[in-house]
Parts: structure tokens; C-alpha cells; sequence
């Protein structure tokens, strides 16, 4: 640890930690090296819990999913140039998903990396942070360090939530200071994420647009997960009696089992609804930019959202409601008359017999037994054992594996699922997985493609190494969508999207000591996960998935260019 410098004399190392810890910034997750392995050291003496990654991408995705769990920004540290390069995909991810972060980077000689003169890991790195980030400071003199971090937490959880960049120069970082003036150089923030109350005539004119309405629908997303509004969002819906769709991380916000759910029934009512009320979801891709030929043409919209600008983004917005969501929904429930909105019975009977149709569909599919096993049948083994258990946090990531398994696995409780988000990004699964046990001391699943599993795969050393509850269940069907692509060409290679056929991802674990598992039967893999949940210990499954079921790029095919001349 740094030459500890008397009392009456700080630096910068000891100040950005004694910052953090004024504002309950109790965790970093990081690499170590240098500028900042003192700080990594130094933190942890002083009582901050410091989790040590193998890639700062996935530092920062734990940091991130920290975020979105506890409202309070995650912290990711990283080393400079290539380190902070690592982390600024996990910083993009969260600010485009709106999970609140902040990942601190030391950088190199401002001198030098200002003449390009060649430093070590030279990069003006608040510069090349600034399209990635929310916000992007760079701190200069030490008794800077303070304002700079209390500019850092508002940034990132004030508004809309996002990821900021905060650079500390290896300078500052060493530099000294009178103690007394460094002590009174620290802000502890006060409401850093003020509520931001709705007009009162955008909720009377939400309210009467939904009152109007014969075919009323409600979207969930993750803002409206994030906002832990968890008891008015539910009596809202149950009060008005309108039929609700949670998008993939709202699922659980309201159990999926919820008689108003109209999941299994989503293209009917989206195409169907008359008026839909979004709650902390955006018209973007994910919602077919709220156009047809998913939605009506005549549908309007009223949407509940922090940031002004999300309005009319994609589509015209008859009642916008901005405000945050846990104040826009108490406005909405206090000003709701009884049985004023009122949902047409032939409505809520439609969207009950198409829910019945598909629910069959899928009984027939997850009952089918094939073999080998395929993504249905593993999934109904997992569905059994984690019906019971709703405090297990699910991390999901993959492309097939990450369609069916959000609509096989039902969620009973809010913000436990956890996956690829706003982007449909791969490489966050053990990120995630980390971020998740480590804030909240709570079992993790991560159902893992074998090809998503692979971006951050080493990180299973992490978990064993902080001995976490994180069970990681590997679909292998030896490729990135199926296994059973070949060379067009003819060639020894294997085709572009293959991996490793009959891979042995347990053998991994155990490398670090984990419990590793192999699983070809639902049967199997039913008691594999039963008997690593009852352990407590960090496990790996995988699962031999036939390598001919799957389908390219899941369910969003229609996203993969084809030349115009196949068409024609
Ligand atoms: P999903 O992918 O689940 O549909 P999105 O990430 O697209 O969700 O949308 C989340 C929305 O929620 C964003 O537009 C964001 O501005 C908004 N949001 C996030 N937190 C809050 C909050 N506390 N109050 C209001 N809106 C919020
Ligand atoms: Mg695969």
C-alpha cells in the first residue's frame, strides 16, 4: 500500500476513497494494475469490498447490473488505456440500457499523452469516452476529487440513468494535500436522484385517453423494474383490470402467473390494443418501433418516462407522462376513479383464448421428450426446479437460448431477470451473474449459450475465487445459433459459426475448484441443478443440446441482411 503520509497530510488515493465512502459507495468491481493497484489495495483496507475481475468488461457489467439492482451507481476501476478501452463496452451497454455506473480509469501523463509523445498506455481517454458515457470528467488537481465524483453520481443516477466516466490521472492520484483541506474538499450528495413529479394535467389527460379505450394494454419495461414502484405499478393495473405485458427484465415485476398477463398472447395484443400505456419502455426495436405491422396504425399512446426527449421518439405519443415512474404512477392511482377505466369484456376474452391456444402449444412442446435434448425439453427440467425457488436471480444471454428460455421460465418476483437487454448484447453473463451475488447475497442460474457463455467464460475463476453462489448452466449445441453449419467452401475449417462440437465446458469449472456437472437427459439435468443449488457453491452444468434444433439468430432473424438479388 501507498507510504502512508501523516496525518495531517491526504492524497489522492485516500481521497477518492474517503469520497466514495461518505456517498455508501461500498463495492468496486476492477482489474488491478497500473495507476491503480494502490487504490485497489487501499480501498479494500479501508472497508470497501473490492471484487477483482480477469476482464474489465466484465467488471463493468457486474458494476452495471449492481446498479440497475440497488439505484446506487456501480463502480468499475480499471487500468488505463487498453483496461479502460475493456470497460468502456461495459459503460456503452449500461448507458444505453439506463443502468445507472461509474467506471473510474487511471490514464497516463497529461503532458505527454496531450503532445502524443509516446507514454505508456497513452489515450486521451475522457475524450474517447465522451460518445460512450452519459457524461465524461477528467480530474486535474486533487482537491478536485471530491466535486468530481459527487458530479459522477448525479450524472449517473439523477434523470435517465447511465454510465459516466470518471479519469483520475496518475498525478492526482499521488499528489498530496493539506488533510484538513482535503477533508473539507468532499461532497456528500444530497437527493442525487431527485423525484421529478408529472404535471397534473398529463396524468388527468393519460388518465382519460385510458378511460376511453375499449382495447387497453399496459407495457412493462425496465425502466418501470428499475424504479422499485413494485406495489403501486401492481395495484394500478389490478385497480383498472387492464391486461399487462412485462418486457424481458420487467418480467416479475408482476409474477408471470398473474391472471392480467397477456405474455402468451403478445402479437394478438399488440396488434389489437386501441390504447397502450407504456410504463419504463421505449418504441424501439424490441417493440417493433411501434409501428405496424406489429401494432395498429390507429393505436395511440400514452407513455410514462424521465426523459422529455423519449417522446415521440418512434411514434406519436397522445399522452406523454414525464416524470419518474414511482411519482407518474402514484399521481396515475391517486387520480383514478373507481371503475373508470374499464377494459371491454370481448377484449380481455380474445386475449384469454389466445392465451389458452398458446399455453397448450407450449405444454406439447416442453412435454415432448426428443433425443437428444432440445432447448424446450432442458428448459421444462430447469422450469421445474427454479418454480419453487423465486428469491434466484436469473442471468440469460445466447440467441435461441435466450428467446425460449424468457418464455419458458416464469419470473414471481421483480428485477431477478437479468439478460441481454436493450442492445441483445452477448458478453454479460458472468458479469452479471457476479454483479448480482455479490449485491445481494442471493443464488444466481445463468442459462448461457455455449457461444455467449464464451465472451466472458474465464470469469468463472471470479466466482470460485469469492466463492459465489452462481450456477452456470451451459446450453452446448456446439455453435453460435445451431451446430451442424459446414465450410461452403469445402474446406478442413470449420464453418464460421461453429464451435467445438462435444465440448467439456464442466471441466472448466473445476479447474478452479467448482463442482462441474454434465447433463444429456432433462432428467439429469433436473438433479445436476437441484443437487449445485443445495451446495451452494459455484457450479457449472452443461447440457448436450441437439446441435441441429435452433433457429439463425433466435427469433430475430428478419435482422440479418439478405442481398436484394435473392429475392428477386
Ligand atoms: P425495455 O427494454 O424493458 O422496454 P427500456 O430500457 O427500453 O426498457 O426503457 C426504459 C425506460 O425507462 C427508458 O426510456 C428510461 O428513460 C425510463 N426510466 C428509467 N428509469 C426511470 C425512472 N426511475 N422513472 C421514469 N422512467 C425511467
Ligand atoms: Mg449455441
Amino acid at each position: 500500500v501507498e507510504d502512508s503520509p501523516p496525518a495531517t497530510i491526504t492524497n489522492g488515493f485516500r481521497l477518492i476513497i474517503d469520497a466514495m465512502k461518505l456517498n455508501g459507495l461500498d463495492t468496486i468491481y476492477g482489474v488491478a494494475g497500473i495507476p491503480i493497484t494502490d487504490l485497489a489495495r487501499l480501498a479494500q483496507a479501508s472497508g470497501i469490498r473490492y471484487i477483482g475481475f480477469r476482464h474489465e468488461q466484465s467488471a463493468g457489467n457486474a458494476a452495471a447490473i449492481a446498479g440497475y439492482l440497488t439505484q446506487k451507481p456501480g463502480v468499475c476501476l480499471t487500468v488505463s488505456a487498453p483496461g479502460f478501452l475493456n470497460g468502456m463496452v461495459a459503460l456503452a451497454n449500461a448507458t444505453i440500457n439506463g443502468f445507472p455506473m461509474i467506471q473510474i480509469s487511471g490514464s497516463s501523463d497529461r503532458a505527454i499523452v496531450d503532445l502524443q509523445q509516446g507514454d505508456y498506455e497513452e489515450l486521451d481517454q475522457m475524450n474517447a469516452a465522451k460518445p460512450f458515457a452519459k457524461a465524461a470528467y477528467r480530474v486535474n488537481r486533487p482537491q478536485d476529487i471530491g466535486i468530481g465524483l459527487a458530479r459522477a453520481i448525479r450524472a449517473a443516477v439523477s434523470g435517465r440513468p447511465g454510465g459516466v466516466y470518471l479519469d483520475l490521472t496518475a498525478e492526482v492520484l499521488a499528489a498530496t494535500l493539506d488533510a484538513g483541506e482535503g477533508a473539507r474538499s468532499l461532497v456528500e450528495v444530497v437527493d442525487a436522484a431527485p423525484h421529478q413529479l408529472p404535471a397534473a394535467d398529463a396524468v388527468s389527460r393519460a388518465l382519460d385517453l385510458l378511460a376511453k379505450a375499449e382495447r387497453p394494454l399496459i407495457i412493462l419495461g425496465k425502466g418501470a423494474a428499475y424504479a422499485q414502484a413494485d406495489a403501486d405499478i401492481r395495484s394500478f393495473i389490478e385497480r383498472t383490470g387492464v391486461p399487462f405485458l412485462p418486457m424481458s427484465m420487467a418480467k416479475g415485476l408482476l409474477p408471470d402467473d398473474h391472471p392480467q398477463s397477456a405474455a402468451a398472447a403478445r402479437s394478438f395484443a399488440l396488434a389489437q390494443a386501441d390504447v397502450t400505456m407504456l410504463i419504463g419502455a421505449r418504441l424501439n426495436w424490441l417493440l417493433g418501433h411501434g409501428r405496424s405491422p406489429e401494432w395498429s396504425e390507429t393505436a395511440k399512446f400514452i407513455q410514462l418516462d424521465i426523459l422529455p426527449m423519449e417522446m415521440d421518439s418512434n411514434r406519436a405519443i397522445a399522452a406523454p407522462v414525464v416524470g419518474d415512474i414511482a411519482s407518474s404512477i402514484a399521481a396515475m392511482l391517486a387520480g383514478l376513479a373507481p371503475g373508470r377505466v374499464k377494459p371491454d369484456a370481448a377484449w380481455l376474452a380474445a386475449i384469454e383464448e389466445h392465451k389458452r391456444k398458446n399455453i397448450e402449444r407450449m405444454a406439447a412442446r416442453l412435454q415432448a421428450n426428443p433425443d437428444p435434448m432440445d432447448f424446450y425439453s432442458a428448459l421444462n427440467a430447469i422450469k421445474g426446479v427454479l418454480a419453487d425457488r423465486p428469491d434466484i436471480y436469473l442471468v440469460n444471454e445466447g440467441a435461441n437460448t435466450l428467446d425460449v428460455t424468457r418464455n419458458v421460465i416464469d419470473m414471481h418476483a421483480p428485477r431477478k431477470r437479468l439478460d441481454t437487454g436493450t442492445w441483445g448484447v452477448m458478453g454479460v453473463g458472468m458479469g452479471y451473474a457476479i454483479g448480482a451475488a455479490v449485491t445481494s447475497g442471493q443464488p444466481v442460474v445463468a442459462i448461457e449459450g455455449d457461444s455467449a457463455f464464451g465472451f466472458s467464460g474465464m470469469e468463472l475463476e471470479t466466482i470460485c475465487r469469492y466463492h459465489l453462489p452462481v450456477v452456470t448452466i451451459v446450453f452446448d449445441n456446439g455453435g453460435i445459433y445451431r451446430g451442424d453449419d459446414i465450410n461452403r467452401g469445402g474446406g478442413p475449417d470449420p464453418a464460421p459459426t461453429a464451435l467445438m462440437k462435444g465440448a467439456r465446458y464442466e471441466k472448466l469449472i473445476e479447474a478452479f475448484g467448482g463442482t462441474g456437472y454434465s447433463a444429456a437427459t432433462p432428467q439429469a439435468l433436473g438433479r445436476a441443478l437441484r443437487d449445485a443449488l443445495a451446495s451452494g457453491k459455484p457450479a457449472l452444468i452443461n447440457c448436450a443440446i441437439d446441435p441441429t434444433v435452433g433457429t439463425e439468430s433466435g427469433h430475430i432473424g428478419n435482422l440479418n441482411p439478405q442481398s436484394k438479388l435473392n429475392a428477386a
